[in-house]
């Protein structure tokens, strides 16, 4: 183990990150933490930084420690007050520094210095495991769920005007919410019985489950075995009857049911959708269940033979115009609350008949996110919201499209100024 102090200067960065390499490779150090300028100039510190350090930049300024401190004989960790925005910069090899990685992403986004987001990037940058207590990690906290009209004044708007549609890098800073579990602003918690799937719309390119489906796989987490080969689904789908269980139990605002797969895929048999279904309805508790298929044709077949609760909100994901048959068969599942999310948004579409007749409640609207995102083009989601506004559907726009949207843009994003995070009205 070794003690570095940082020199200041950019220009003698080269010699301390040649001596933190150099005492790892030689297994004179363990694990050495620095936190250090979000700075890679000259080719030297690329070079160093690229082949032997894990990176981690950070959303906000970690507070000046003059003591470095360290646990158990783990961590050298030295931090030091930074100019240009900080990184974090490990160096390390082997499972033990994965396994500090592991934990320091953890520790990091539940501090709120990652966003969710970031700890998905670095989890799949790093082929870092996931907290495998819970499917899905905590984010910061989201805004309050207001029902209704949102709160905040309106001002002129320009929806489908010829002005600048580009959303404004501008942040807000986000109330706390209460209770919330999951990164996902519209839910409070996500139970995942079910784990796999299989991609079957343009939706789904960038599927963030099958991540974190072939990490869990790899640490033999139960029912994910043979879910995930070559990085892809293989259609393999795991169900865990204790999560199942949960369903019964668990007491949350909005329960978000099987985010990490699809409830009414092929290979998941009736009996199992029967199941988590009796869990749901059998819950006691004043907990929402959402569910949201694109497998809409399956969900409305089962729904003409099972009485749906109230409870339970039945939905359809329409990102583009070719999913749009998706609320054809959303017309005709028999429950209470019908919505769509339309995430990712890939391009125009046009929903409003389906707001004039009904069949939807509820509509969320959100753009891509992670590395690859697909362009939202701020016309689009504005198109979606005048047509919810006409009809008097409740609307929730989640997000822009960014590589990540709570910290690269505007969020909570809004469209005429507004905040916009409707609820259904719950029937009484
Ligand atoms: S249906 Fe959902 S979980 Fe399944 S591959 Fe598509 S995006 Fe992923």
């Amino acid at each position: 183990m070794g003690w570095f102090n940082p020199p200041y200067t950019i220009r003698t960065w080269a010699v301390f990150l040649e001596k933190a390499a150099k005492e790892v490779a030689e297994g004179r150090a363990g694990i050495l933490v620095g936190l250090v300028p979000k700075d890679d100039s000259g080719e030297h510190i690329g070079q160093l930084f690229s082949e032997n350090a894990y990176r981690i930049e950070l959303s906000r300024q970690l507070p000046f420690f003059k003591k470095a401190t360290k646990k158990k004989g783990v961590v050298c960790a030295h931090v030091v007050e930074t100019i240009r925005g900080n990184q974090l910069v490990v160096f390390g090899k082997g499972g033990k520094t994965r396994r500090f990685l592991e934990r320091l992403v953890d520790e990091l986004h539940a501090l709120g210095f990652i966003t969710a987001d970031q700890l998905r990037h670095y989890q799949e940058q790093y082929a870092l495991a996931p907290r495998l207590q819970n499917d899905e990690p905590k984010d910061p906290p989201v805004p309050p769920a207001p029902s209704g009209p949102p709160p905040r004044s309106p001002q002129s708007g320009t929806v489908g005007g010829g002005e600048d549609t580009s959303p404004k890098p501008r942040k807000r800073k986000a109330a706390p919410a209460a209770n919330s579990k999951t990164g996902i602003a519209w839910a409070t918690e996500t139970v995942n019985p079910f784990k796999g799937c299989s991609k079957v719309s343009p939706e789904c390119k960038h599927c963030y489950a099958v991540g974190w489906a072939a990490r869990h796989q790899a640490q033999g987490s139960r029912g994910y075995a043979g879910t995930v080969k070559d990085k892809t689904f293989t259609g393999t789908i795991g169900v865990v009857p204790e999560v199942v269980d949960k369903l019964r139990l668990v007491t949350s605002e909005r329960v978000f049911v099987n985010s990490m797969s699809d409830t009414f895929h092929a290979k998941v048999s009736d009996a199992d959708v029967r199941a988590v279904f009796d869990a749901m309805t059998a819950n006691p508790s004043d907990s929402q269940f959402l569910v949201c298929t694109k497998r809409a044709d399956r969900m409305a077949a089962f729904s003409q033979g099972y009485v749906i609760p109230d409870k339970v909100w039945c939905g359809v994901t329409v990102g583009c115009r070719e999913s749009l048959h998706r609320l054809d068969d959303l017309r005709r599942v028999k429950a209470k609350i019908r919505w769509v999310s339309v995430e990712p948004l890939l391009e125009e579409i046009d929903i409003e008949p389906w707001l004039a007749d009904g069949t939807v409640n509820w509509v969320v609207v959100g753009g891509e996110s992670g590395p690859h995102h697909r362009p939202m083009d701020k016309a689009w989601a504005e198109k979606i919201a005048r047509a919810c506004q006409k009809h008097n559907v409740p609307f929730f726009f989640k997000q822009w499209s960014a590589r990540t949207p709570k910290k690269d843009v505007e969020y909570p994003p809004t469209i005429d100024g507004r905040v916009w995070q409707q609820y259904p009205v719950m029937p009484k």
